[in-house]
């Protein structure tokens, strides 16, 4: 699972842009640097730490059904993409393993 993406190549922004999600960049006072996160329907930012650090909370499913309730949305790109950003993997669709905030890494095309 992709965090903290700090930058995203063009077919990722435009399928987020697509999705009901409200996905941007935005500064966070807590990891000191902007990265793309998901906002309430407020317009209040859901930093990722909290969305994916803490038990229970969307990308961090405790359960079955916190698996089930994840979207996953295929990306129609032949090439692989590349992020920068951090990743961690917590279930067996995580393309990539563990790693720290701040890597360079590519996912494999599907
Ligand atoms: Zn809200």
């Amino acid at each position: 699972m992709l965090q903290n993406v700090g930058a995203a190549p063009l077919p990722f922004l435009a399928a987020a842009a697509q999705s009901d999600a409200d996905y941007r960049n935005r500064y966070s006072r807590s990891a000191e640097c902007e990265y793309f996160m998901n906002h309430c329907n407020c317009g209040a930012p859901f930093g990722d730490y909290f969305l994916h650090s803490e038990p229970g909370h969307a990308f961090y499913p405790i359960g079955e059904s916190g698996v089930k309730a994840i979207k996953a949305h295929r990306i129609n790109c032949h090439d692989p993409l590349e992020f920068d950003c951090g990743f961690g993997g917590w279930s067996s669709l995580c393309p990539v393993e563990n790693g720290t905030a701040g890597e360079r890494i590519t996912v494999p095309s599907a």
